[in-house]
């Protein structure tokens, strides 16, 4: 086995420093990974394709993801630092490349280099390929993208067994059950992943675990007989049986050739690289599909040997809840895929140290060294074999954004990462989970538990149970709140996962599949639900004496406790919110709350860019204000339009045909104005406002059918022909491109003239009590200099009327929206006039694609699954595009005003991509909505420190 050099040790820890190892994870691009071949096939060296590893040397490192693949580079990292890991070779990510712009055919060199790493193997192993009368060497083959895909594509474990060598094995090692259990397997996995026997459409079950269910009932009357106690002759049957399914499906017998066994799986390796579940599951993480993935070939050690042996998947701390302990599960005497199919549910890690003491320590020695040099908690995947622990996987864990928050501000504490590199790892998507709701304390107590299980994602859902993943991605389609209720899951189901509110499962640990997921996704979830019966057949659930039927019986889940409740439960604010928001002193003691509190200051020393909120009323203000916004960005007007009796004044306004009809129906509408700005200053105390003059097309304040349009005419005192003559006249075939924005103002002075009113008489009663005051008024859809100029006139002069009046000064800035490409263009000139830019890329967004948000779902999907637009580009700015409009508005408006004021107000101003690409801008703030506050000012620190 693996030497244990310390001077590889030492070497590799300097060589590879974690933090250059996360690095690469995400940055070098493709063309990094061709560079590589380049230089040596110029040189006229042969390419190097085949990178090996084991006793203690390796060819490759952790810094070499994208060549590696996260697996590959990781075990040559492991190996370097000591660590017991069987000896094996990586086959790089660009032969994976090769491979698919080769119609599936392998450079020619590969061959030889695969022998060799074989050769090598045998060497260290003292093992042969495919020896009859020895041990074999036997091969796990195994996958490895440069970001860890978990789940999502097909390893095979004991390659090179066949007729032959098992009898070899079963000699060897005195044991005939463990050589048959292996071939099994090993026939099991290529059948399916090779061979692609696989379950029909329409199938419930796997077709080779159908096989076992069967001689489980024809010999012991049990189908949920462990695996375990299967004995070497059920073993051999089933390898009968398999090979006869595998013959009956696909008409080809089983191979046995070791060297055919090996191309043939490298070859599936690569292949599932564009499976279905691959490909979604790329999508969804925004991989690209040319990196490519690795496979790796390593020697097998056995964790199936007897009572002395096992598999495991642990992490350095537990990944759900962040809490620093030894976390993790294990199965006695199985191998690993057992674990993590989550077929059999695995006892807790910690049992261990009563059953391999020995095992046991060397496994929480390892735990401080992965943490200690990789600097990250770490995810990883062990053998024992006779009691000797050998080391086959570790990257960085994935965890919940409750654990990554307490992970970051503990491990700052402990000294192990600085205060910096605290902030990077709290992932800003994900921030939003520690704000989620939680069930109501309340609710809770009088709720009906019906089970319990693994809390393996934190958080409260509630839905109707679904049982199988297409009808529960159907119905979530259809508006449903879904839970998505599995004995286990499997990759099959991550659409019906990314679908529901919350998962459960009745088998399956910590690190199933459904967990490993949800936790990934940060959905919420428990596993190995004890005391619920899920029956596939009749679309049924039991589970504390009651019935649950799919489609329409709810059931709630709490992913924090592990507690599955029977309908649904009611959900109440996050312990951050409660504390925040509410004042609540016992939400303020919790753990989360003060690492919360801990993160965003932090946050305030690295940042650069502000953050502001969206806000129409004092209490979102409020909100925004305790969350660290640092004034509004964006107050819509119009939202305070509809609220009371105030809408009708508004109609009125519209509907009036002649100047001095509307300007009484303005008149009304003042005091209304005004009043809310009054609230929204106070609640402000000093921070700036930037207020949005009338946006929208009319006919959206107007009553639509008939009935509403009675009422309306008997309230005015006119009748239902003139309300409907009118409605007819203000309608529009293409509203979004009609008169709304400042065409409402240029058309009807007197709209702009009032808000402006409304504004600077609220700004002067708030300053004549001593209050500060900062309005920023800000025109619409400007894309001429003339239209800016022309409103600007009216809020100066209205501006001047007032101050005058109420004998104060009011310190205000006019400026513009930048959100048609007119306007991004000509933005020299508008700085003229403009104070201000806010790039409202909502409409920019519309205007520059000539794609409506409110149409594109429709079609947009089709564009992500072709990979025309790699994310929505209403959630996340299109930067080849917009982004350059933006740049050009920049450049030219710092030109013409070279202290202009830059803002961002649109949907993006609170996704962490687009606020990152707003900080490389330069501009001033974001502007999101107040619960994404938080979100928005990670991001920008994020951005700050990533210089
Ligand atoms: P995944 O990427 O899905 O985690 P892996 O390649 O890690 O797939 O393989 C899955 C499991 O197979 C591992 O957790 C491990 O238990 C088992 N396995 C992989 N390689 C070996 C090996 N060399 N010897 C024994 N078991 C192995
Ligand atoms: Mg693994
Ligand atoms: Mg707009």
């Amino acid at each position: 086995m693996p030497s244990k050099s310390k001077a590889a040790a030492k070497a590799a820890s300097k060589k590879a420093p974690a933090k250059a190892a996360a690095k690469s994870v995400k940055k070098a691009p493709v063309k990094a990974v061709k560079a590589v071949a380049a230089p040596a096939k110029a040189s006229g060296k042969k390419p190097k394709y085949v990178y090996t590893w084991g006793a203690g040397k390796a060819d490759g490192n952790g810094t070499m993801k994208p060549l590696l693949g996260g697996k590959g580079a990781n075990l040559a990292e492991m190996t370097r630092i000591g660590l017991p890991v069987p000896a094996g070779f990586t086959i790089t990510t660009e032969v994976c490349t090769y491979f698919y712009e080769h119609k599936k055919t392998y450079p020619v060199e590969l061959k030889a280099q695969i022998e060799a790493g074989v050769r090598n193997m045998e060497k260290i192993m003292g093992t042969k390929f495919g020896d009859k009368t020895k041990m074999p060497l036997l091969l796990a083959v195994r996958s490895g993208a440069r970001d860890s895909m978990p789940g999502m594509m097909d390893t095979i474990l004991n390659l090179g067994l066949n007729d032959e060598t098992v009898v070899a094995v079963a000699k060897i090692t005195n044991n005939e059950r463990f050589a048959w259990d292996c071939y099994r397997r090993f026939v099991q996995m290529y059948g399916d992943v090779v061979l692609g026997v696989q379950k029909l459409p329409g199938e419930d079950h796997e077709p080779f675990e159908t096989v076992i269910s069967n001689l489980k009932v024809e010999r012991y009357q049990d189908e949920h007989l462990a695996d375990s106690l299967l004995t070497a002759e059920d073993q051999k049957d089933l390898v009968c049986r398999f090979k006869a399914l595998v013959k009956e499906r696909t008409g080809k017998n089983f191979p046995s050739d070791p060297w055919q066994q090996l191309d043939g799986a490298v070859g599936a390796v690569f292949g599932s690289w564009m499976n279905d579940r691959a490909i979604v599951y790329r999508r969804k993480y925004n991989i690209p599909s040319e990196w490519g993935t690795a496979v790796n070939v390593q020697a097998m050690v056995f964790g199936n040997t007897g009572d002395e042996s096992g598999s495991g998947v642990a992490f350095t701390r537990d990944p759900a809840t962040g809490e620093k302990m030894f976390y993790g599960e294990f199965l006695i005497n199985a191998q690993g895929e057992d674990v993590v199919a989550g077929v059999r549910t695995p006892e807790p890690v910690k049992e261990l140290k009563k059953q391999m003491p020995k095992a046991y320590a060397e496994l929480d020695r390892i735990r401080t060294t992965l943490e200690k040099h990789f600097k990250d908690v770490q995810d990883f995947e062990f053998t024992i074999q006779a009691g000797v622990v050998y080391m086959l996987q570790t990257r960085n864990g994935k965890r919940t954004g409750l654990a990554a928050l307490r992970f970051a501000v503990e491990m700052e504490k402990e000294g192990l990462i600085d205060w910096k590199t605290a902030v990077n790892r709290v992932p800003a998507d994900q921030l939003d989970q520690v704000l989620a709701p939680i069930f109501d304390r309340d609710a809770v107590k009088k709720a009906k538990v019906i089970g319990t299980g693994l809390p393996a994602g934190p958080g409260a859902a509630t839905g109707k149970v679904y049982f199988n993943a297409e009808r529960a991605e159907a119905a979530a389609h259809k508006g449903e709140k879904v839970l998505l209720v599995r004995i286990e899951t499997s990759p099959e189901d991550l659409r019906g996962m990314i679908a529901a509110e919350g998962i459960l499962t009745a088998r399956g640990g910590v690190s199933s599949h459904a967990a490993l997921v949800a936790r990934q996704m940060g959905k919420v979830c428990i596993c190995g639900a004890s005391g619920i019966e899920i029956d596939y057949h009749t679309k049924t659930m039991n589970a504390g004496g009651m019935t649950f039927k799919e489609g329409e019986d709810y059931i709630s889940i709490d992913g924090t406790s592990g507690t599955v409740y029977a309908g649904e439960v009611p959900t109440a604010d996050s312990e951050i919110i409660q504390g925040l928001l509410r004042g609540d002193a016992i939400a303020k003691k919790g753990a989360t709350y003060k690492n919360f509190i801990k993160l965003m200051n932090w946050c305030a020393d690295a940042t650069k860019l502000q953050v502001r909120t969206n806000a129409d009323t004092p209490k979102q203000v409020q909100d925004a204000v305790s969350f660290g916004a640092s004034g509004i960005g964006l107050c819509r007007t119009e939202h305070m339009f509809f609220e009371g009796d105030r809408i009708d004044a508004v109609r009125e306004m519209i509907l009036a045909e002649k100047k001095d009809d509307r300007l009484a129906a303005v008149a009304k509408l003042l005091p209304y104005q005004k009043g809310d700005f009054v609230g929204i200053f106070k609640a402000l105390k000093g921070l700036p406002a930037t207020i949005r003059l009338l946006d929208p097309p009319l006919h959206e304040f107007l009553p639509q059918d008939s009935t509403a349009q009675s009422a309306l005419a008997e309230k005015l005192k006119t009748s239902v022909d003139q309300i409907a003559k009118r409605v007819h006249e203000l309608h529009e075939q293409n509203p979004m491109l009609g008169h709304r924005g400042c065409r409402l103002g240029i058309s009807f002075p007197e709209i702009t003239e009032m808000q402006a009113r409304a504004i600077f008489e609220a700004a002067a009663e708030v300053a004549k009590k001593g209050g500060k005051v900062k309005p920023e008024v800000m025109i619409p859809l400007v894309g001429f200099k003339k239209e800016l100029d022309l409103q600007v006139a009216i809020v100066n002069r209205v501006a001047e009327e007032v101050q005058k009046e109420k004998k104060v000064k009011i310190d205000y800035l006019v400026g513009t929206m930048i959100e048609v490409p007119r306007g991004a263009i000509t933005a020299d000139e508008i700085a003229h006039t403009a104070q201000f830019f806010s790039f409202g890329t909502n409409d920019l967004t519309q205007t520059t694609l000539g794609m409506s948000r409110d149409d594109s779902g429709s079609f947009l999907k089709d564009y992500q699954e072709n990979e025309i637009v790699k994310k929505n580009p209403f959630a996340t700015i299109d930067q080849g595009g917009v982004g350059q409009l933006m740049q050009i508005a920049v450049e030219k408006g710092r030109k013409t005003r070279p202290d202009i004021k830059l803002g961002i107000c649109g949907e993006h101003g609170g996704d962490p991509d687009s606020v990152k690409f707003c900080h490389k801008l330069g501009l001033t703030y974001v502007s999101c909505s107040p619960f994404r506050v938080p979100v928005a000012r990670l991001a920008a620190a994020q951005a700050a420190l990533a210089k």
